[in-house]
């Protein structure tokens, strides 16, 4: 299973490279064409592609077999192989890598030659640089590949295989990348080409016991082509990071509703601004900051903005305040700072997930929609993007001791109390209402103050309860009780989870 786990990851990063980079290099393309002169499309489209969607290279596996890619896949371009790690260096017939102390090994090898269909794949020469007769030190991937052949390193063989394609007055050719196994570098020579320049020639032999493949086969197999979606900021540009949403499952776009980065208060309940601090250097507890008094007499996050565990409630400084933009106790206002995603997962509908790592404790995002009076909630026919606001105070055990602490909350609920709201989502929102339910999440919900002191309404602010590292899906528990859920009839209604964490309790709700 943990194969194939692995080989449908590095199968879904390749799709999705190829949709995302088929986007880009249409975009690239008319800017081509407006400017006349630049970057080449191609170029430019790999490198926005690598700055933006390739943020788990540090990772990456580069000697012996790449986890996930087999014998005998095709691949589009070289860019394609970088991408999955089979081979870095585009411009390069040798790629490698740089040791501890300092030399280079050989990790891969782009092959031209043209194997005949008698010819065995199970020896290759690779012919390396050019050098004057009286340099006889070995140079650039000269040594790499020495160093290789020393060491006993096996190197990745990458065939190119060419394809005439055209005619004689508009010949084209196609080259197409089959990933041909491991090979050991077993000697190298030297040949004059000149009477003052040699050439040195290097002999690879293909490992036993791997899978063979047949040259000619591959040579008309074309590589899978996938069609699916993406768009670049489907907050166009509300967000102050755009929010791209990619779909390698079929073909289906987002649904339509409207992008929203603020929450929207409903007109009756507009809250006040709140009440706050005359800290005009910034904040400190021992000179009682107003805002630290309401949190308790403490600040919520620490030195590096983070927040360890879920609290009742945290009051940021906000907008009454006179304290800078940077003052420690502002972190969930400034909005999102991680690159985030939403794609279509294979049994949840779409979801988010990160392209950054997020360390534990960070301010994720917050769930944006509009505010109305649970009650107004209930009576909407969709109710899977809702979220119950202002509500759970005094719910959790855990939270006394916080409780007790926090002024505004010491009284316990009040008849005032008895107005509930929710945050919808399904009109209006941002990117968060696609985030997912999982038994086993790794970020949570936070009830944060900062532009009104409304505790009815407060900001759902998610924190990540965990370190969170790129690629991976977002999600946090729905807390449904199972049961508990009825539709518009008062009929129970139930869900099964598809989350696939090992602690899975089988039910949504
Ligand atoms: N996946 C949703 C979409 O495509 O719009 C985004 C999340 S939306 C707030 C909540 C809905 O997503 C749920 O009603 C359910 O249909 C689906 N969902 C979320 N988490 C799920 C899970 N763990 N198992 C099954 N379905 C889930």
């Amino acid at each position: 299973h943990r194969i194939s786990l692995v080989r449908e990851n590095a199968l879904t990063k390749l799709r999705e490279f190829r949709i995302i980079y088929k986007k880009l290099l249409e975009e690239e393309e008319v800017k081509w064409r407006e400017r006349g002169h630049g970057v080449k499309p191609d170029i430019a489209a790999f490198n926005i592609f690598m700055e933006r969607f390739s943020a788990d290279r540090g990772d990456m596996r580069y000697d012996g077999s790449i986890p996930g890619v087999r014998i005998g896949d095709v691949f589009n371009s070289t860019m394609e192989l970088s991408i999955l790690g089979i081979h870095r260096a585009q411009s390069l017939l040798v790629d490698h890598i740089k040791k501890k102390d300092g030399t280079c090994l050989a990790v891969s090898v782009v092959s031209y030659a043209q194997p005949s269909a008698s010819d065995s794949l199970d020896f290759l020469l690779h012919v390396g640089s050019v050098a004057a007769t009286c340099d006889k030190k070995l140079k650039g991937t000269d040594a790499a590949l020495k160093e290789s052949m020393d060491t006993d390193t096996p190197v990745r063989v990458i065939h190119a295989l060419v394809t005439e394609l055209g005619d004689a007055c508009r010949p084209r050719q196609l080259t197409s990348y089959v990933y041909g196994g491991l090979y050991m570098v077993e000697k190298f020579h030297r040949e004059k080409t000149t009477g003052v320049q040699y050439v040195n020639t290097f002999h690879l032999r293909r490992m036993a016991e791997q899978q063979q493949i047949d040259i000619q086969v591959l040579k008309t197999k074309k590589p899978e082509s996938f069609d699916g979606t993406f768009t670049v900021d489907i907050s166009g540009g509300l967000d102050k990071a755009p929010i791209s949403a990619i779909n390698s499952v079929s073909n289906e776009y987002l649904m339509t509703f409207r992008y929203i980065s603020q929450i929207q208060y409903p007109l009756k309940y507009r809250p006040d601004p709140p009440s706050g601090c005359d800290c005009v250097g910034g904040c400190s507890v021992s000179q009682k900051c107003a805002c630290s008094v309401k949190n308790g007499g403490e600040f919520p996050y620490n030195d590096f903005g983070e927040n360890k565990e879920v609290k009742p409630l945290i009051y940021e400084c906000g907008s009454s305040c006179k304290c800078p933009p940077s003052c420690r106790n502002r972190v969930s206002q400034h909005g999102t700072k991680f690159r985030l995603q939403v794609f279509k997962t294979n049994s949840m509908g779409w979801g988010v997930r990160t392209l950054d790592f997020i360390p534990s404790g960070s301010f994720v995002c917050e769930y944006i929609g509009e505010v109305m009076l649970d009650e107004e909630a209930q009576k909407r026919k969709n109710d899977e993007y809702l979220f119950a606001i202002g509500s759970n105070y005094y719910d959790v055990p855990d939270w006394k001791a916080d409780i007790e602490k926090i002024p505004a909350l010491q009284n316990g609920p009040s008849e005032d109390d008895e107005i509930h709201f929710a945050v919808d989502a399904l009109n209006q929102g941002n990117f968060a209402r696609f985030i997912n339910h999982s038994c086993t999440p790794n970020i949570y919900p936070q009830n944060v103050l900062h532009d009104h002191d409304n505790i009815s309404m407060p900001h759902i602010m998610f924190f990540a309860s965990d370190d969170i590292p790129p690629l991976k899906e977002l999600s946090y528990d729905y807390h449904y009780e199972i049961d508990k859920v009825y539709d518009s009839d008062g009929n129970i209604k139930m869900k099964p989870c598809f989350c696939g964490s090992i602690e899975c309790t089988g039910r949504l709700y």
